[in-house]
């Protein structure tokens, strides 16, 4: 069956998440890219002039000569924007567009604890996004987690559901790229650690709670599962990788850990959506995987990746996740979403 590709505009396309929408979205059997918007610096220029394009695909003619416009509802015609705005201005623009009748699905964390907004991994909480019919919009906000909950929240999808959770201790290496273009300096960063990330460590602690938690009557209730997160940038260009320690609600033996992991698929897979990674996880069994450089591609960056899983003398089970920041942790999650929409007939 052909499907009639949507018109999406891609609002902060200059920047490191927009660019990666540009790659993902070249080719999209579903979506086309109509319009690119940014802030005043760049309307009016050519993409070409706007922005230093730090994708490993060479930038298409056609990219390079649209005309950037501004971000805002009086400029962007397309029903469907994907926001990779910066946060400290994101919040008011998003909800703008929400107003005008505008399908908004963002990467910015500014609508993502709203009483009436989704925060989806699609693969974990698709059924949250029943809450749309309460938002007040003429069109709607639906958010894209924090890039390090992604990868940890799917990771713990598939033990909550077969042994509940009851604590989680997770230590981050962070890729550079999350820090948005052009990030930190090559002075902060070569031979180096930076142990902090600004925001980080709560938002990983607080999201996975709504997203893992329960939607009844179109309020969300965040599951009770005691989370604590350090946060460290690490000299990696793209993918995170966390170290997770686990305490489980229900005994579970390390094969029946290993098991869910392995099982794991959900309604992206059963949908076949274009940008649904099959299996959502891949398990390594080798003592020295996940690693940044050689996984963070899998399923065209859309796969988390888990290994050394073993005993914890503190918690239940320790092991270790990766998965990749501007793929799956921002640009391609929230596509995967947009693809989820289309078929559930919202967009
Ligand atoms: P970035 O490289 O700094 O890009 C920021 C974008 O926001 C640029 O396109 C910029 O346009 C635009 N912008 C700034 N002020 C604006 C305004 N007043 N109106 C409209 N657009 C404006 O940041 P990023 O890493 O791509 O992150 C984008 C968003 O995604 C952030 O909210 C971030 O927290 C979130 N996120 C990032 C990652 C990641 O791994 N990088 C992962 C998950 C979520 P100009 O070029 O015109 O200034």
């Amino acid at each position: 069956m052909k499907i009639e590709k949507t018109k999406v505009a891609i609002l902060g396309a200059t920047g490191s998440v927009g660019q990666k929408f540009i790659e993902l979205l070249l080719n999209h059997p579903w979506f086309e890219i109509a319009e690119l918007a940014a802030s005043e610096r760049s309307a009016g220029k050519t993409f070409g002039e706007a922005t230093n394009w730090v994708m490993h695909t060479p930038l298409p003619d056609k990219i390079r000569d649209t005309i950037v416009i501004l971000s805002s509802p009086e400029s962007v015609k397309s029903k469907v924007v994907f926001s990779a705005m910066d946060a400290s201005v994101a919040g008011p623009i998003e909800e703008e567009f929400a107003r005008n009748g505008h399908v908004v699905i963002s990467n910015a964390r500014n609508h993502r604890y709203d009483a009436d907004v989704p925060l989806i991994i699609p693969e974990v909480n698709y059924e949250h996004l029943a809450v749309l019919e309460a938002q007040n919009y003429k069109g709607c906000i639906i958010t894209n987690p924090n890039c390090s909950t992604i990868g940890l929240t799917l990771a713990l999808k598939p033990l909550q559901d077969k042994f509940g959770i009851e604590a989680v201790n997770i230590v981050t290496m962070q890729a550079i790229s999350g820090a948005g273009y052009p990030g930190l300096s090559a002075m902060d960063m070569i031979d180096n650690v930076v142990p902090f990330i600004g925001g980080e460590e709560a938002k990983m602690e607080i999201e996975p709670l709504k997203i893992l938690g329960n939607l009844i009557d179109n309020k969300f209730v965040n599951a009770e599962i005691k989370i604590s997160a350090q946060c460290n940038r690490v000299s990696v260009i793209d993918g995170h990788l966390e170290c997770v320690q686990i305490k489980l609600k229900k005994k579970a033996s390390i094969e029946e850990v290993k098991k869910a992991f392995v099982e794991f698929t959900s309604e992206p897979q059963r949908l076949e959506l274009p940008s649904a990674p099959k299996p959502p996880i891949k398990y390594f069994e080798e003592e020295n995987y996940p690693q940044p450089k050689l996984h963070r591609n899998l399923g065209k960056g859309m796969t988390v990746s888990v290994g050394r899983l073993r005993e914890c003398s503190l918690f239940d089970y320790k092991f270790v996740v990766l998965s990749h920041n501007t793929i799956r942790g921002a640009a391609g999650g929230t596509i995967l979403i947009a693809e989820m929409l289309k078929s559930k007939n919202i967009i």
